[in-house]
């Protein structure tokens, strides 16, 4: 059916950059449905259009002159509109954003205008028609995306379009008020509209070829990833590398669309596809090294526990109460130990202690602050024998002490825990055994 492109704010910050944003459209005849988001960060330092818009609604909240703000917002589409030689006027459009700011229109609307002027601007480069995400993208009542709904829209919508853009990051409730998904949410809109028109790909293009094997701010130079499962990614990102927004892969796993993460600045490069499941072997036996800091463990020892039923659910249900959720649990015969985020957890740490108490009376209760996890992933870690040998062999030699292991029975990861001022040595230690050894 053809592809489904969207662009991330740095990819259209400036005329220049949305030059090579319509070369690459204009290459392949495929890129059919196009989703920008609003012009981002011409330089460091720089504020997104988005971030000016939320400043703009705020003046405004407060009954202050945001004229201004929205004259630099203007500035900005300007210097796209001229840089490009488009005799487009948005005269009108800026008009009705400042009547309805100034009316008392929502946050969300404020900051979706920055998608919806981007799309407009697109559109009139591309000459194809502009599909307002208000339309489209279908919200409920209570602000929470109707995804069955969105799904029948857009399709229609689309049947008769070969070719639209259509905005990121914003939809409508039913009683038309606009509502933005989260920061980033572009990626979103993307991908349900790729979803909705069987697309054979959606690619999302940032300034970045795709998702690295490490952290660059820890390894140098990291080696890209070609190919990445979605399982895969999910185990990477919920570590914290943040290429693509959450929300936007599920939409496309049951479908078995493919993501490929594109660099507006290189678009030569190939970068990385994110699938549902592929038989290509990857170059390394691991696909990337993700990790977090910041975690502490919370181990309760009692002697003959693994006789207690429901032990493990009492102690999980003391957390529930304050509201916790848990990253990992691993355990011993007489021990068992629940690994938190550690700001979450300090301000319900004495009530969880006590409620420990009170629900599975332990001998002792430890608290171990100040823990990294690390995750190492892969799919070619499976039926693969040696890896974690080579893991902590890697870090005994990096003298790194290892404080806690979890691999899951799906051999796609091994989490390992490190105290945080081991925490780059270890990932560091880890790569080089697994990706400069094997280049
Ligand atoms: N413009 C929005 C933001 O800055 C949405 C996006 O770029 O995806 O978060």
């Amino acid at each position: 059916m053809g592809k489904v492109v969207k662009f991330g704010g740095s990819s259209l910050a400036t005329s220049k950059q949305f030059e090579k944003v319509l070369a690459i459209i204009r290459e392949d005849a495929d890129r059919r449905y196009v989703v920008p988001s609003a012009p981002g960060k011409r330089y460091a330092g720089d504020t997104k259009v988005t971030d000016l818009l939320y400043s703009c609604f705020r003046q405004a909240n407060k009954g202050q002159d945001f004229s201004e703000t929205l004259l630099f917002i203007r500035e900005r589409y300007e210097e796209i509109v001229q840089g490009l030689g488009l005799s487009l006027n948005l005269d009108d459009e800026f008009e009705t954003i400042r009547m309805n700011l100034a009316a008392g229109s929502g946050e969300d609307y404020a900051a979706s205008r920055g998608e919806y002027l981007n799309g407009i601007v697109m559109a009139a480069c591309l000459d194809i028609p502009f599909v307002d995400a208000a339309d489209v993208i279908l919200f409920n009542e209570d602000g929470e995306l109707d995804a069955r709904k969105t799904d029948v829209r857009i399709a229609a919508r689309l049947e008769d379009l070969p070719r639209a853009v259509i905005p990121g990051f914003y939809g409508a409730k039913p009683d038309g008020t606009i509502k933005t998904f989260s920061r980033g949410g572009s990626d979103i809109t993307g991908s349900l509209v790729a979803k909705a028109v069987h697309a054979d790909l959606y690619e999302n293009w940032t300034d970045v070829s795709g998702f690295l094997m490490a952290d660059p701010r820890i390894v140098k130079d990291p080696v890209p990833i070609s190919t990445i499962t979605y399982r895969e990614m999910r185990e990477l990102s919920y570590m914290g590398a943040s290429v693509l927004h959450e929300d936007s892969v599920f939409p496309l796993i049951k479908e078995g669309i493919p993501i490929n993460v594109r660099n507006t600045n290189h678009p030569e490069d190939p970068g990385t596809m994110v699938v549902e499941n592929t038989c290509n072997k990857p170059r390394y036996t691991i696909t990337g090294i993700g990790g977090k800091k910041g975690f502490v463990s919370v181990t309760i020892e009692k002697a003959m526990m693994n006789t207690e039923v429901g032990f493990g659910r009492r102690v999980l249900q003391v957390f529930e109460e304050q509201g916790m959720t848990f990253e990992h649990t691993p355990s011993g015969i007489d021990t068992f130990s629940i690994l938190v985020n550690q700001r979450d957890f300090e301000p319900h740490e004495q009530k969880i202690i006590a409620g420990l108490h009170r629900s599975v009376q332990p001998d002792m209760i430890e608290l171990e602050p100040d823990m990294s996890l690390i995750a190492v992933v892969g799919r070619g870690m499976r039926r693969n024998r040696g890896t974690a040998g080579r893991i902590f062999s890697a870090l005994s030699h990096a003298h790194v002490n290892v404080k806690m292991i979890d691999q899951g029975s799906s051999e796609l990861n091994v989490i390992i825990g490190v105290e945080n001022r081991d925490f780059e040595a270890a990932i560091r230690a880890i790569y080089a055994v697994f990706v400069s050894s094997e280049q």
